[in-house]
């Protein structure tokens, strides 16, 4: 199958996960995951429609947003402090916030820059250590923290649940994250905006839209393996 027919049958799964949980498919946003793919099949989903484009490695954002500007860039996989010079400004959004080393850093290129520098707090739940993100009682301290910055802004959280075959064992992952979402949303802190929540692949974006998720990543059901 093509990219544009996989983008159908995604656009209708999407809106039926949606429905089922009584959700206007409208409020999430696919960002498809273009870090195994070429420019032509990037030029193929944005003619299919699609502007929102994930990579994981700063080099490889920065060379393809260089031939689409006008699509949304975000920067979804691990980010090496050495590495936030080259990024801040060319994102809409970092999703992979995920130790306090690197916010100061995003802060000190924001003001370098004098921009802002929107960004997702990465969380890592119970059971699943070896993924990369702040731990789920390290998220209070950080987002109080976080006041003190002017260029650095937490527009929401993201996750990422171990790879598995059955997608179902996502499912108290996401739903875990999207209560702690709704408890921080609920209450206010300064450079904080509660908007996003970042959780579900391919292997699990329905499930992951039943249980909340504003923002889908989405690889290979649209590129393929
Ligand atoms: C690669 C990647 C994805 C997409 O994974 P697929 O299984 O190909 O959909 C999503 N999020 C992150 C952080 C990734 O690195």
């Amino acid at each position: 199958m093509g990219i544009a027919e996989n983008i159908n049958g995604l656009r209708s799964r999407i809106a039926q996960a949606a429905r089922r949980s009584g959700r206007d498919p409208g409020e999430i946003t696919l960002v498809a995951v273009s870090k195994t793919v070429g420019l032509e099949a990037v030029r193929e989903a944005m003619a299919a429609g699609l502007n929102h484009f994930g990579e994981n490695r700063v080099q490889e954002l920065k060379f393809k947003k260089g031939h689409f500007p006008e699509a949304h860039w975000h920067m979804i996989g691990r980010l090496q402090t050495n590495k936030v010079k080259d990024v801040v400004g060319e994102t809409v959004l970092i999703h992979s916030l995920d130790r306090w080393a690197l916010a100061e850093e995003l802060e000190r290129r924001g003001a370098n820059l004098e921009i802002e520098v929107p960004a997702l707090l990465q969380v890592s739940l119970a059971g699943e250590e070896q993924k990369a993100g702040v731990l789920a009682a390290d998220i209070e301290p950080f987002l109080k923290s976080a006041g003190q910055f002017k260029r650095l802004k937490i527009m929401g959280l993201m996750t990422m649940a171990p790879l598995s075959e059955d997608s179902e064992k996502s499912r108290p992952i996401f739903k875990e994250l999207h209560e702690i979402y709704r408890c921080y949303k609920s209450r206010t802190y300064h450079n904080v905006d509660m908007k996003h929540l970042s959780m579900g692949m391919s292997q699990d974006f329905e499930i992951a839209i039943e249980e909340g998720a504003t923002i889908i990543r989405v690889g290979t059901a649209l590129f393929g393996e």
